[in-house]
């Protein structure tokens, strides 16, 4: 029987905790920023690159290696952007560490900022999360008021502003490039990369771009060490994630985990197993765009690299859950509907390809598929992959071709009946 680790949720998890600067720094808040403040940025690029930590945003890149792409020196600013925007279907982590406990992850953006030389970070919050909005703009009010943001960051030489930018509820803003053209008041496109954001991001200046998770991991690096905080999964995967379980289990919830633990004990020991006594068809283990795993294929270590190894990936850590009564048409086609909906159009594999796959698939949900459509949908979802200028054309495509490899029976009992 497994149980959560609580590092980054410690303080959620205290019925009586006091979220505001006095009940954070009560717990010890604030103490990793002033020891960041008395060390050089390169060390804290340092520490971090040795903890391994990766980026839990969906892509699991190396923060200390992507801090280092960073080009200094180059007489232009620098900019941290913190991607709130958390639109991938699922998801509700970070929208809970900016509600519940602002500070912890304000702190870590403050040494963010601290070790790329940026002087004023943004926080890009996805539009409908009012209620977060409203309590990272309280706990910045309560920073400025105490001298930990402005001209002297505790007392120090460092200067920062944050400022929280919500966004206007485009899935498509997530994508790091896109998130930087609506910050800059544009209509969110992917850019073509290179240039990378490290070397022409924001305002065409220097910029990195870090998940509030990610972020939210710094306190405990600097206050524990990066060795303790590589301890809590295997090689190459450090440190706890906060996974958003959802479907049908018996505790659908967040939950902090070692990455040492399998997705199996996620939905049977955290999750109370599949409701209603009923039996588990299938798991969406990372996300909307992750490929599918059969009832089969759960006892796998819910690890960034263990994932991969078995043809799916960690994403976003939004484990979605489905029954035995499931119509996998249906729920592939809600998926790539949502897919077809987000794409910004300038790409014309995910374009037309999310398109005529939801078309294909509301024919076999209107009981008119058959075995030459079923080969056309697996076909079209394999041409939006590493076809397109970002990751969404891969997004949508994965799913379709793996639900079809994996669930034809599924697709069969939409066949035309004269076919
Ligand atoms: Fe836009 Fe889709 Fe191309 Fe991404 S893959 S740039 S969302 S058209």
């Amino acid at each position: 029987m497994i149980e959560e680790t609580l590092l980054l949720y410690k303080n959620i998890r205290n019925p009586d905790y006091d979220k505001s600067l006095r009940g954070y720094k009560a717990s010890g808040g604030y103490s990793a920023l002033k020891k960041v403040l008395k060390k050089k940025p390169e060390e804290l690029v340092e520490l971090v690159k040795t903890s391994g930590l990766r980026g839990r945003g969906g892509a699991g890149f190396p923060t200390g290696l992507k801090w280092s792409f960073m080009e200094r020196n180059t007489g232009k600013r620098s900019y941290l952007i913190c991607n709130a925007d958390e639109s991938e279907p699922g998801t509700c982590k970070d929208r809970e560490l900016m509600l519940k406990d602002p500070h912890q992850f304000l702190e870590g953006m403050i040494i963010g900022c601290y070790a790329i030389n940026c002087t004023h970070g943004y926080i890009y919050v996805r539009g409908e999360y009012a209620p977060s909005i409203k309590s990272l703009n309280e706990a910045i009010d309560e920073l400025y008021k105490e001298k930990i943001l402005g001209e002297k960051v505790m007392g120090s030489r460092f200067k920062l502003d944050l400022t929280v930018h919500p966004g206007a509820g485009a899935y498509i803003c997530g994508e790091e490039t896109a998130l930087l053209d609506s910050i800059e008041g544009k209509r969110g496109h992917p850019r073509v990369k290179p240039p990378f954001p490290a070397v022409s991001g924001f305002n065409s200046c220097p910029t990195t771009v870090n998940n509030v998770e990610t972020l939210t991991c710094l306190p405990f690096i600097v206050n524990e060490g990066a060795e303790a905080f590589a301890s809590f999964g295997p090689p190459n995967n450090s440190g706890t994630h906060l996974v958003s379980l959802s479907g049908h289990v018996s505790n659908p919830g967040v939950y902090e985990v070692r990455m040492d633990v399998s997705l199996r004990d996620i939905i049977y020991d955290l999750g109370g197993g599949i409701s209603e006594g009923k039996a588990l068809k299938g798991v969406i283990p990372g996300g909307a765009s992750s490929p599918v795993l059969t009832a089969e294929e759960i006892d796998v270590e819910y690890s960034f690299d263990a994932l991969a190894k078995a043809g799916t990936m960690m994403g976003s850590a939004a484990i979605m859950v489905f029954d035995e009564d499931t119509d996998v048409v249906k729920l592939l086609h809600r998926i790539t509907r949502f897919f077809n909906h987000e794409s910004c159009g300038q790409c014309t594999p995910c374009r037309e390809g999310t398109h005529w796959a939801r078309l294909i698939l509301r024919d076999f949900l209107d009981e008119n598929g058959n075995q030459k459509k079923l080969r056309r949908l697996s076909k079209v979802g394999g041409n939006m992959m590493g076809t397109t200028v970002c990751a969404l054309g891969d997004a949508a495509g994965m799913p379709i071709t793996s639900f079809v490899q994996k669930f034809p029976l599924d697709f069969e009992k939409h066949y035309a009946q004269a076919a």
